[in-house]
Formats: C-alpha cells, sequence, structure tokens
C-alpha cells in the first residue's frame, strides 16, 4: 500500500474516532465541540476506540 494511502487512512481514522458523545442525549459532537450541539449539555465524553485495519 502507498504511503499517501496509509495517511489518508490514519486522518479518516483519527477523524472518525475523535468524536464527543453527549451523555445527557446521546448526539455526537465533534471532538473540538465544547457544549452538545443538541442540547448544550457540557456533559460530554470522548468517543476513543481503538480498531484494528483489516488487511
Ligand atoms: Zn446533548
Amino acid at each position: 500500500m502507498p504511503i499517501y494511502d496509509l495517511a489518508i487512512l490514519k486522518i479518516v481514522e483519527e477523524r472518525a474516532l475523535n468524536k464527543k458523545v453527549c451523555r445527557k442525549c446521546g448526539a455526537l459532537n465533534p471532538s473540538s465541540a465544547e457544549k452538545c450541539r443538541r442540547c448544550k449539555s457540557r456533559n460530554l465524553r470522548p468517543k476513543k476506540r481503538k480498531i484494528g485495519i483489516k488487511r
């Protein structure tokens, strides 16, 4: 696999993983979000999960 493909895959993977989930309403927010975009709650938890790269 070419190097640029791996780089893109890494970025995509990080974007998919770096999300924040609202503990109050369960909405998915961007990792940069300070407050929930749906209910404005600050009770967000980072959604971090390791997923293996399938070959
Ligand atoms: Zn919320």
